[in-house]
This record gives C-alpha cells, sequence and structure tokens, in this order.
C-alpha cells in the first residue's frame, strides 16, 4: 500500500517518527501543504526564504529512495483527503503541532480520513515533553520556568533519537495525478523546482536574501554539520554565549524550527558533545532547550499569545503609537550604536544574537514606548529561526506582559550592555560605521527611560494587579 507523510515543521530524514510509522505501512510519498488560509500564522518573508532551501533539499534527500515530495496548496481539510484518494494510500502520518488552532485542524482531518477508512498517526516529535504531560500536582500547567525546568528534570529522560527507517522506498507505479500534475513530476528534480518556484517565496526584486545565503545552508545535512560542532561551540560556552562579538552559540534555532534536527537528537548529543569539564555547558545548553519547552508549554494553553497580554493588566498600557520612531528602530536608526547593530545584523543574516533581542527588543517597549506587538511582527517577518510559541513568549517577556517575565523596572541600558557584552565594540563596529556611530540616540534615553517606569508603575499598581489571563 501507500503511505503519506504530511511533513511540517519537520524537514528531515533522522529521527522522524511520521515517517518511520509511514515507511512501516508500505511506499511513502510526502506532502507539504502551503495553507492557503492558515490557521496559524503566515510565515513571514525569512522564514518563507529558508522554508523554500530546505524544502529543496529535503526533496533531493527523498528523490534518492524514490520518495516524491508533493507540494500542494488549499485547505488541508480538503487536500489532505484529495490526494490519498489520488494516491489509493491507506495511511497518513504526521508530526503534531502545538498551536491549539493547529490541534483542531489536525482533529478534524483525521475525523474525514477515518470516515474513509484511512489510518492517521498523529506523531510526537517537535517537543522533548508533550504540553499537558508537564502538570503541577492539581493537574495544571507551569507559569514559571524554573518549575516547569525542575518538572521537566525529574520526568524520565527524553526519549533517545529513533534510526532512521531501514527500508524507505516511493511508490513504483508514478502515473497517479496529484495535486494536478503526473506523480512523476514531482520525483523529477526539474519538475519539482518549478512548482516549488511558483510558490513564489524567493525575494525578486529587490533581492533582500544575500545576506542569509551567505550565512546559512538551510536543510538538514547543513544542519547535521552543525550538530558535528556541537563541542566546539561547548568550548568555554558558559561565558562566550553572553557574547554577540563572539560566536558563541549553537546557531540551532532555524533547525529546531523547521524541524531539520529534533529536539530529541540534539538534546542527547549534547551530553555526547561535552568533553571533559564542559558539564557545565551541557546543563546551561540544556536549560536553553527548556526555555523552547515552556515557550511551547504556554502557548499551547494560550492561542492568542501573540496578539494579547498574557498579564490582562497591561491591556490598559498607555503606549505611544510613534510610527517614525518604530521604523527608525526596524532600520537600525536609533542613533543606539548597539541596538541599531542588532537590528542591522537582522535585516542582513536574519539572526540576532538572544542578548541584543533582549537589548533591542526592551528598548523598543520601555524606551521608545511601542507596543511590544508591533517588535513581534517584525521579528516574525525578518528571523530564519520565527517560531510561533518563542517569538511572543519572549517578546512578552521583555515587555513584562508575560509569565515570570522580567520585572518591570528591569529596562536596559544600552550603553551598559555594550561595555558590559561587547567590550572592544567589534560586534558594532562590524554593523555600524564608526562615524554612525557618534550621531547620537534619537530620543532623551534616560528620560525615556523615566517615563516608562512611570508608566509601568501606574499599571502594576492597578485593579488587576497581579491577576493572570486564563488559557
Ligand atoms: P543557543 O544559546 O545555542 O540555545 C540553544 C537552543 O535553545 C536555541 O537554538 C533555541 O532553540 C533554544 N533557546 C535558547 N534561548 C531561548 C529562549 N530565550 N527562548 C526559547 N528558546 C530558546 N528563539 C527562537 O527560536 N525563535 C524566535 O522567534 C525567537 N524570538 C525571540 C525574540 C526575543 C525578543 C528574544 C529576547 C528571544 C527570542 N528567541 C527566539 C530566543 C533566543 O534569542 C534564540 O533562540 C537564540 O538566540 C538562538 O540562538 P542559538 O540557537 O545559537 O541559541
Amino acid at each position: 500500500g501507500i503511505a503519506l507523510w504530511w511533513v511540517r515543521d519537520d524537514l528531515r530524514l533522522a529521527d522522524n517518527p511520521a515517517l518511520l510509522a509511514a515507511a512501516q505501512a508500505g511506499a511513502v510519498v510526502a506532502l507539504h501543504i502551503d495553507e492557503a488560509v492558515p490557521v496559524g500564522r503566515r510565515p513571514g518573508a525569512a522564514s518563507r526564504w529558508w522554508l523554500h532551501h530546505s524544502l529543496a533539499a529535503l526533496a533531493a534527500d527523498l528523490r534518492r529512495y524514490g520518495v516524491p515530495l508533493v507540494l500542494a496548496t488549499g485547505d488541508p481539510r480538503t487536500v489532505v483527503p484529495e490526494i490519498v484518494r489520488g494516491l489509493g494510500a491507506s495511511h497518513v502520518a504526521w508530526n503534531r503541532r502545538y498551536h491549539r488552532p493547529h490541534r483542531d485542524l489536525d482533529a478534524a482531518v483525521t475525523s474525514r480520513l477515518r470516515d474513509g477508512g484511512v489510518a492517521a498517526a498523529d506523531c510526537a516529535a517537535f517537543l522533548l515533553h508533550e504540553p499537558w504531560t508537564v502538570t503541577k500536582d492539581d493537574g495544571t500547567g507551569y507559569k514559571v520556568y524554573s518549575a516547569f525546568a525542575r518538572a521537566c528534570r525529574s520526568r524520565p529522560e527524553p526519549r533517545e533519537p529513533h534510526a532512521r527507517p531501514d527500508a524507505l522506498y516511493g511508490p513504483e507505479q508514478t502515473t497517479a495525478v496529484v495535486a494536478g500534475h503526473r506523480l512523476r513530476t514531482w520525483l523529477d528534480a526539474e519538475g519539482f523546482a518549478a512548482a516549488l518556484g511558483a510558490r513564489g517565496w524567493l525575494p525578486t526584486a529587490p533581492d533582500w536574501a544575500g545576506g542569509l545565503r551567505a550565512m546559512w545552508t538551510p536543510g538538514e545535512q547543513a544542519a547535521r554539520v552543525r550538530l558535528d560542532e556541537l563541542s566546539e561551540v561547548f568550548d568555554g560556552y558558559d561565558e562566550a554565549r553572553e557574547r554577540p562579538d563572539r560566536d558563541g552559540t549553537s546557531l540551532l534555532s532555524p533547525r529546531l524550527r523547521f524541524g531539520e534536527l529534533s529536539p530529541h537528537e540534539v538534546w542527547h548529543r549534547s551530553l555526547a558533545a561535552a568533553g571533559e569539564g564542559t558539564s557545565a555547558a551541557v546543563q546551561i545548553f540544556r536549560d536553553e532547550l527548556l526555555w523552547r519547552e515552556f515557550a511551547w508549554h504556554r502557548r499551547a494553553v494560550l492561542p492568542r499569545m501573540d496578539t494579547e497580554n498574557i498579564r490582562p493588566e497591561f491591556d490598559d498600557f498607555a503606549w505611544d503609537d510613534d510610527p517614525e520612531a518604530l521604523r527608525a528602530w526596524q532600520q537600525g536608526r536609533t542613533g543606539v550604536p548597539l541596538v541599531d547593530a542588532g537590528m542591522r545584523e537582522l535585516w542582513e543574516t536574519g539572526f540576532m544574537h538572544n542578548r541584543v533581542r533582549m537589548v533591542t527588543a526592551s528598548f523598543l517597549v520601555k524606551n521608545l514606548l511601542q507596543q511590544w506587538t508591533k517588535g513581534e511582527q517584525w521579528f516574525w517577518d525578518t528571523l530564519v529561526d520565527a517560531d510561533e510559541g518563542s517569538n511572543p513568549f519572549n517578546w512578552q517577556w521583555v515587555a513584562g506582559s508575560g509569565d515570570d517575565a522580567a520585572p518591570y523596572f528591569r529596562i536596559f541600558n544600552p550603553y551598559r550592555q555594550a561595555e558590559r557584552f561587547d567590550p572592544d565594540g567589534a560586534y558594532v563596529d562590524r554593523w555600524v560605521p564608526r562615524e554612525e556611530q557618534r550621531t547620537g540616540p534619537i530620543i532623551d534615553v534616560a528620560q525615556s527611560r523615566r517615563d516608562a517606569l512611570a508608566e509601568y508603575r501606574r499599571v502594576k499598581n492597578g485593579p488587576d494587579g497581579a491577576r493572570g489571563r486564563a488559557g
């Protein structure tokens, strides 16, 4: 029989439970759907660039086994059953997503398939711990990271990565017509490239992706090369990871976002990568992976986390609405060197160091007093690791409207941050020419800090003080 693997945020062959389930059920056909009216968020421009190239890499890897990767567009509730019918498939397998509307969509697809007598396998692969399995004694989830991380660590160790399927092969008969094309088209490199190009996911004019191409090679094989370098990253990781002027972090975030690597494999490989004396690095690195888990633990019960304050008292916050200030921030023209360096790095490479993400986000929200959602949207469009869990979660953390958030009185001083984490100015020099570093800020940084503090204090002392928003 034929089994369909519905590819989503799992663009890999290694340690892929859905692919394994499909391969055990029969000859595999892979399917990727461009959801015409996405139930979640439409990927931003940098994510579409990544997705284009990562899908191309996946199709090439699958072609070696004779497995076609079909590209379709539309509503999965109709597209999946249609393609199943076209192929005469008896099984469908996917790795689940955790945004609530995605869960609802999967449930709808499952019931339509089962009505038609087709087996659907809903597998776990994107997280180390299913969000609903990490609970307090009363059965509810966590809102405080340290307690959540402790609970994760007291659970059984995440499973070891699965081996690749021992037998992976595509359909012998390639004459079926699926998604309007003969199946053969999807096995042919040129036919596939034409269909992928037709999605229009790459920039044309202007081509802003030069810096992305220079820094990244999307796809599982390149992801695995980076994974092999983890032991070098761990050398001095505890200090270097805080320093944007050093290449001190793993750069695995887009790999995890698009599932080019499984978190299970990264988790276990981190221990293997730690030589003598680097056990501190493993502990810190795994804590970072658990922040990713925590963001999704919350996202799973907060479907509006990207638009709504988690703490409702912030609904009353008097944000300033200044499109000019927002544009200056986006374009790296605030006159604050570390902020401008970060925003230019982001535009050029689709990435920004975590320390600088915190500083630039704090500056937008707590100095320019622009609503955090505006910054979140900009990051969503420009980051190659833009993630429906981590991005809004971290923005709310910085803004103070989130769980276990940075205390409102912690307003990063971008000059002090630069002294501490970029002491020689090497990072700023890389992104902002020396003469521009001396222009001076577009606002009075000290005064804006006092204004923000006053507004934060007012909101904090409001009637709703410490209430949290329910799921
Ligand atoms: P490493 O330090 O090597 O960490 C290893 C992995 O742990 C990362 O790949 C990532 O998957 C995870 N991780 C690390 N820090 C965090 C964190 N604070 N929250 C969640 N996961 C974390 N990360 C995203 O993956 N996608 C986003 O859209 C995103 N948006 C952010 C927005 C803001 C305002 C801030 C302050 C942080 C954001 N982060 C986001 C978190 C963090 O900045 C990146 O995960 C990290 O910089 C990626 O670099 P790395 O892979 O080299 O990290």
